[in-house]
């Protein structure tokens, strides 16, 4: 894996793969710091606005980090049916919150970043991209690793959202993406618990680390499924799988999804993008066929 540094020149390089890549120019460095876990940069780009990097990779810029968080978040959410406890791990820029936030069944939400300092600069910095999420009395935050949490934890949820910086080999997040891992999550579901995962990109032939991640749900839920999204300041598309204690999101009647994204407010969320998100592709439901690598606490799976 690339080491990234401080941003000192004009242009924001990220490497999608080991031959690929985008820039963007810079307008404004607002800090570059470097904690214990990981190497933070603040920035405006041009195109994009403001965002948050975390060892070079952009976590989520003011134009479109909506475009992330409404699948990751209302997708399971709405799933569940009147969610009351919500437990995010990562997340540390607070948008997930802000979504978790607009229903008012949830009576709390727990959100576990293992760096506080994330967590400090999007309250200082972001809060008008987060709403003040933090600040609001149903959350509570700690500042642990999550895999750590879970497995101290006795706590139910009716919804865990896995919302950590991508699986990088020498980054603070690969082993919670695990079919261990997974199988701890199970148990801190209640009976109509979802988890939803942050997982990756999606495109014909190179959606490892997706493919992987719903295998390895497979063998944990008795449900699994998947959404997809377009991200221009991630210059890719994304996915995020589901693993499901009871019903997946093809399940939950119109009716139902009418209902709720009626409640909330939303921007790019309807009925119909509900149900465009969670179609599977023809070439991923091929590739799926094909692809039988499950992610294990011995062998994980790291991506770029
Ligand atoms: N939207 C995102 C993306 O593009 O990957 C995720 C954003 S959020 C800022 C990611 C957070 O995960 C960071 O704040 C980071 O500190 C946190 N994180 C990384 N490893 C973690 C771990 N093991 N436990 C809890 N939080 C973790």
């Amino acid at each position: 894996m690339r080491k990234s540094e401080p941003m000192r020149c004009k242009f924001y390089f990220d490497w999608t793969d080991k031959s690929s890549g985008f820039f963007y120019s810079i307008k404004e460095v607002i800090l570059s710091k470097k904690t214990e876990y990981q190497q933070i940069d603040l920035v405006v780009l041009e195109e994009v606005g403001l965002a948050l990097i975390l060892d070079g990779k952009v976590q989520i810029a003011e134009l479109d980090e909506f475009l992330y968080h409404e699948p990751l978040v209302h997708i399971p959410l709405i799933t569940c049916g009147s969610p009351e406890t919500v437990l995010i791990l990562g997340g540390g820029d607070g948008c997930a919150l802000r979504e978790v936030l607009k229903y008012k069944s949830v009576k709390r939400c727990v959100l576990v970043d293992i760096d506080r300092e994330v967590v400090e600069i999007s309250k200082e910095y972001l809060n008008h991209i987060n709403k003040g999420s933090f600040f609001d009395p149903r959350v509570e935050v700690f500042f642990e690793d999550g895999r750590k949490f879970i497995e101290n934890s006795h706590e139910k949820f009716d919804v865990i959202i896995i919302d950590t910086v991508d699986p990088l080999e020498y980054g603070p997040s690969y082993l919670l993406f695990t079919k261990q891992f997974m199988s701890e999550v199970k148990n801190r579901l209640t009976e109509r618990g979802v988890v939803a995962i942050q997982s990756n990109t999606i495109f014909p032939g190179g959606s490892k680390f997706l493919l992987a991640m719903y295998k390895t749900l497979e063998k944990v839920f008795p449900k699994v499924s998947f959404a997809w999204t377009y991200l221009k300041s991630f210059m890719l598309s994304w996915a995020f799988t589901f693993g499901c204690v009871s019903r997946k999101p093809e399940e939950v009647p119109n009716e139902e999804v009418e209902k709720v994204l009626s409640q909330i407010e939303t921007c790019f969320l309807t009925p119909e993008v509900y149900r465009a998100c969670i179609s599977k592709p023809k070439f991923f439901v091929e590739d799926l066929k094909n692809f039988d690598q499950i992610i294990t606490d011995e062998k994980p799976l790291f991506v770029y």
